[in-house]
């Protein structure tokens, strides 16, 4: 009898959508390519260090050594498929990260075992937690001088005020040079065994022996911590009492309550090891396999209906759902346009018709692919279901952060929130025939990262791009040298600032403003507010009554209050203000979608003038310095007018933490390392805006003052 055939699909509890974060330098990229390596997705071991990884397949990523994209990586292990999406480590780049947590479902977290909590892995800890991200801590570099497991988990426990439990403790620490001990393998707690991986194949073959004797007494008392923390949280009995009449858990039902604590986010599962060495990652590997989240383990995803905000839309991970995803990377290239979705419920196939609720727009889905490390690579697919993470083509209106849905059953998931661009820098082609194309390119890289921006600067006509750092800046203008063959001139990077509204104001807008004013007519009562920066930046709202004035009126009275507010008084956005529409007025003959896009200019012109603050970004810092510079950095500091936070020891260096305005921190690099014979590391990222001081927006309105 002819079997039929099966039509289950995929075994979504067999995949793993995950990320690795890390602080940069912990060992992210390390990590990753033994992950690639060892479940064969790559055949060769991709160093770093000679800049020829998989995960950073892109030269600028390689020659820098740190990852920009997050591309999306799929592998077997055992039986489960990991979707392992890269995630930057470099502080410039957090709405990478921020991104990526949306649409994985589990991660590991690297920590350097010397180093600790860094800064930035502080701060993607927290991104972690906002997303209820369940997690795995591996505890990397057990090799350096000065590694030091306990002290990195108590780290952990008390920086991040989590719940870390170590699952395996480390044989030895330290390298061959320094320790009399050196790091040579682990012990599994649970099985109670020790690893030793053969340097000779990079790890690849597993020696299993008992526990070495003189870590016996330790293992008794670590396994006892690891019952006391699970028993603690066993509500339902499933190890408790098997514990307390001192019988042995079996290994399953040890694993199953580890797994459901690691969902509920009640621990942190942490393992140790040396990418360097290749040591500890096939039990890493497992340990994403057992206790990480498939993605039938994650909560439905929320939304709302695109035109009833109020009502809740919600998709289960399943895929006769109504489809539903999010676009959450573009890649452009020579190629065309990748865009990376996150399926989290239904089923799409190729030529198909989807809507993007938040454009108003319909897209047609072409081909979809798996793609590999490098996005030319890819495989194409006859459908893709719930769970899944793949690429499209075909798409017209749709970026980063936006949602697709089916048509007959919209759902706008919330979009990704990125933070504000605090440098920009003036860009000019190298030949004038070429503005064009720098206007098109500009637009293709703004569609690719929303937290770079551009514009035209009123007051010189020059174009303005803007990002989170000077290194981010450099990077796209080498992009724009290197894949689109554009030769541009920059200036010099300067802080990007903000106008807000000092006080409330409400005013009246008309066309007088306008070439050829007395043949048109529009009016409208306005009232901006500033707002606590909480929601979004720049609200608009109308409070009109319907057929006051035609929707197209209405909408171009909004716009043009939005794009007025994209340069306030003095040429700056303008940030954390809501302007509500309290009246409006037309004339049948004289009114026109242009009129009154100009009253809504002009009431923004007469709510700003004299009326605003102007916003500066400050940023948080933080400096690792050997003792002996740490007078040095921190005077230094000082004369910045930087508030400094807390200073403390780490291992054998001092960490500097301080919160400074970025006008400030210019020539930071050059100074930090002369001040301390180069040993001075740091990493500084966006804080928030402050009022700058008065004497910044007197220059910028007289620049000839004092
Ligand atoms: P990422 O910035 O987090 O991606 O870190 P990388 O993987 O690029 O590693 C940063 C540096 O640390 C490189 O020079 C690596 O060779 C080195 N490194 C990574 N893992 C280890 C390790 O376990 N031990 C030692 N000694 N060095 C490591
Ligand atoms: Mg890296």
């Amino acid at each position: 009898m002819a079997k039929e055939k099966d039509k289950a699909g995929p075994d979504l509890t067999k995949i793993r959508n995950l990320g690795i974060i890390a602080h940069i330098d912990a060992g992210k990229t390390t990590t990753s390519e033994h992950l690639l390596f060892y479940s064969g997705a790559t055949h060769q071991l991709g160093k770093v260090d000679s800049g020829n990884t998989m995960t950073d397949f892109d030269e600028e990523e390689q020659e820098r050594g740190i990852t920009i994209y997050s591309a999306c990586v799929p592998f077997q292990w055992r039986d489960c498929t990991v979707n392992l999406i890269d995630t930057p480590g470099h502080v410039d780049f957090t709405a990478e990260v921020e991104r990526s947590l949306r649409v994985l479902d589990g991660c590991v977290v690297v920590f350097d075992a010397q180093k600790g909590v860094e800064a930035q892995s502080e701060t993607v800890w927290r991104q972690a937690d906002k997303y209820r991200v369940p997690r795995l801590v591996f505890v990397n570099k057990m090799d350096v001088v000065g590694a030091n497991f306990d002290a990195a988990v108590a780290e952990v426990r008390e920086r991040l005020e989590a719940n870390p439990l170590p699952l395996q403790l480390p044989i030895g620490a330290g390298g061959p040079n320094d320790s009399p001990k050196p790091f040579a393998g682990v012990v599994d707690l649970l099985e109670r065994k020790a690893l030793y991986f053969d340097p000779a194949d990079l790890g690849k073959t597993i020696r299993v022996e008992d526990v070495p004797e003189d870590m016996e007494a330790d293992v008794a008392v670590w396994r006892d911590k690891l019952f006391d923390a699970l028993t603690a949280n066993d509500a339902d009995d499933k190890i408790t009492s098997l514990v307390l009449e001192g019988k042995d858990v079996p290994l399953e039902t040890l694993r199953a309550v580890i797994r459901e604590q690691t969902l509920k986010m009640l621990i942190q599962p942490v393992l140790c090891g040396s990418g360097r060495n290749h040591i500890g990652i096939q039990p890493l590997l497992d340990a994403c396999t057992y206790y990480l989240p498939s993605p039938l383990d994650r909560p439905p995803v929320v939304g709302t209906h695109p035109t009833k905000k109020d009502k809740e839309e919600k998709r289960k991970c399943d895929p006769k759902e109504p489809f539903c995803g999010l676009v959450f990377k573009v890649v452009a290239g020579s190629h065309g346009e990748l865009f990376f979705v996150r399926i989290y419920s239904g089923t799409l196939k190729p030529q198909s018709r989807l809507t993007n609720p938040g454009k108003e727009s319909k897209e047609l889905i072409s081909k979809l692919y798996h793609t590999q490390a490098d996005p030319t690579q890819r495989t194409e697919l006859p459908e893709a279901v719930a769970g899944d993470i793949i690429a499209l083509v075909g798409l017209k209106v749709s970026v980063t952060g936006d949602t697709l849905c089916e048509t007959q059953h919209p759902i706008l998931l919330e979009p990704i929130t990125f933070a504000e661009p605090v440098v920009s820098q003036s860009i000019e082609p190298e030949s004038s025939a070429d503005r064009d194309r720098l206007t098109e390119v500009l637009t293709i890289l703004r569609r690719e990262d929303p937290t770079f921006t551009w514009r035209d600067d009123k007051d010189t006509g020059q174009k303005l791009m803007s990002g989170m750092g000077t290194l981010h800046l450099e990077i796209k203008r080498h992009r724009m040298e290197r894949d689109f063959r554009l030769k541009v001139r920059v200036g010099k990077p300067r802080v990007s600032y903000r106008e807000t509204l000092k006080s409330a104001r409400t005013v009246e807008g008309d066309t007088q403003h306008l070439a050829g004013a007395h043949n048109l007519f529009a009016r409208a009562v306005v009232e901006f507010e500033p707002t606590d920066g909480s929601g979004e930046s720049i609200q608009v709202v109308s409070d009109l009554k319907p057929e006051t004035i035609p929707a197209a009126f209405e909408a171009a009275l909004i716009q043009g209050i939005r794009n007025s507010l994209d340069s306030g008084d003095v040429g700056f956005p303008v940030m954390n203000v809501r302007a509500t529409i309290r009246a409006a007025k037309m004339d049948e003959a004289l009114s026109t979608d242009a009129a009154f896009a100009a009253a809504g200019a002009d009431a923004v012109r007469q709510a700003l003038r004299d009326n605003v603050i102007l916003l500066e970004p400050v940023m948080r810092l933080e400096v690792t310095v050997p003792e002996e510079a740490l007078g040095a950095i921190a005077g230094d500091l000082n004369s910045r007018r930087a508030e400094i936070l807390d200073q403390f020891p780490r291992g054998k260096l001092w960490v500097v933490e301080a919160i400074v305005a970025l006008a400030r921190m210019f020539d930071y690099a050059d100074k930090a390392r002369s001040l301390s014979a180069g040993r001075a590391s740091y990493t500084m990222e966006p804080s928030a805006y402050r009022p700058a001081p008065d004497e910044v927006l007197r220059k910028m309105l007289d620049p000839f003052a004092d």
